[in-house]
């Protein structure tokens, strides 16, 4: 199969859909790759790497989107390309078509095959290409907060981990799945104070065996959020109910009462966030303060190392990858249920249950 990958056109998207590594394991399995110029070059994956892996660049998106059988890329598509794409051809991509009929509509017109990373299941119930990125954003999440709490970031002028004589800072996670767990292992080998707080006894209990006495867990009730969120100096919200906004679990009081230059990172505020006092912020100005307490509530947090990021993601997905460029459609979706949940477009129509319920349209 001749596979494409477009370099990302959304703004301040650095990633890519192939990193070398993959590029290389694709050809090594009799496929075709046709690179755009300049794909990978601003995280340190010149063209050169992907001639060496065995790809061919091409000058363009236009020549990407016009030869290949399937492109691999990394966001939505934007408008330009949704013109681009053709019957026929498979996309495979994080879309998020739910909440976008419009971008639903342009792929539907275009009548490509696309099959959305985020709705890609595993045989325990999780969703493997939207993990990595938590895990990106879990451990970023303890580095920008011990940033933050330095002085001159309006922070409290506390070291994470302490130093002898001198206690670590106090950590709250709420939420201990993919981001918290991830966020729980980096500030407790920061030598942080860290207390976990989640509603799921089985994954408080994971943590406690995981971590063997080094971080205490808390289920997470009105009271026991409360206090949590009283003693710290960095607070971590990670909290994700499927299919719903993230529940406000700090309210405005609490941060009124929070000692001043304490620090709150919002991960769930890609779901409207779990603390009262969040709003969507950018890494261009990822920071505001209310009441002394120093917010970070950046959307996209795994974009600042997209290097990182897209290595990982490649890692989840490349198994994909190569069961579609070698079975094509629909034969690896045949032969895997759980790439099958992927579907959302084909053939001018949505394919997925829950995304054409969230859109009101027809499966
Ligand atoms: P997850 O499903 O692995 O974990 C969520 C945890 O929240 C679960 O353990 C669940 O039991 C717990 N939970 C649910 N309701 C709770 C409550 N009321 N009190 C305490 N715990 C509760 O999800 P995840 O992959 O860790 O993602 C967490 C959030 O981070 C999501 O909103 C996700 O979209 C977001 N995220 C944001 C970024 C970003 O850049 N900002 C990046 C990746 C993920």
């Amino acid at each position: 199969m001749r596979i494409g990958v477009p370099k990302e056109v959304k703004v301040h998207e650095y990633r890519v859909g192939l990193v070398p590594a993959s590029v290389r394991e694709l050809v090594r399995n009799g496929h075709e790759a046709l690179v755009e110029a300049g794909a990978g070059a601003s995280i340190g994956f010149p063209d050169s790497a992907y001639v060496a892996a065995g790809a061919s660049i091409v000058p363009d998106a236009a020549s990407v989107f016009g030869q290949a059988d399937m492109v691999v890329k990394v966001k939505e598509p934007q408008p330009e390309e949704w013109r681009r794409l053709r019957r026929g051809q498979i996309l495979f991509t994080y879309l998020h078509l739910a909440p976008d009929p419009e971008q639903a509509r342009g792929v539907m017109e275009s009548g490509c095959t696309a099959i959305a990373y985020e709705t890609v299941t595993d045989a325990h119930g999780g969703l493997p290409l939207l993990a990595p990125m938590s895990e990106v954003a879990g451990r970023m999440a303890v580095q920008v907060g011990a940033r933050c709490l330095e002085r001159e970031a309006g922070g409290a002028g506390i070291l994470l981990s302490g130093v002898p004589g001198v206690p670590g800072a106090r950590v709250a996670v709420i939420g201990g799945g993919v981001v918290g767990s991830n966020a729980a292992r980096i500030a407790c080998g920061m030598r942080a104070r860290v207390t976990v707080l989640d509603r799921s006894l089985r994954v408080l209990d994971a943590l406690d065996r995981e971590f063997n006495g080094n971080i205490s867990t808390l289920f997470a009730t009105g009271d026991s959020v409360e206090q949590a969120v009283l003693e710290a100096d960095l607070v971590i919200g990670a909290v994700l109910v499927p299919g719903a906004a993230a529940p406000r679990l700090v309210t405005r009081d609490m941060v009124r009462r929070m000692r001043p230059g304490s620090v709150m990172v919002d991960v769930a505020i890609d779901q409207g966030g779990c603390f009262e006092t969040s709003r969507p912020t950018t890494h261009a100005e990822p920071t505001y303060v209310v009441d002394g307490v120093v917010h970070y509530c950046v959307t996209n947090m795994p974009g600042a190392v997209a290097r990182t990021s897209a290595v990982a993601l490649n890692n989840a997905t490349l198994p994909f990858t190569l069961a579609l460029a070698d079975q094509g459609f629909p034969g690896a979706l045949r032969a895997n249920p759980h790439l099958a949940r992927g579907l959302n477009v084909h053939a001018g129509r949505i394919a997925h249950p829950a995304v054409a319920e969230a859109l009101g349209m027809e499966l």
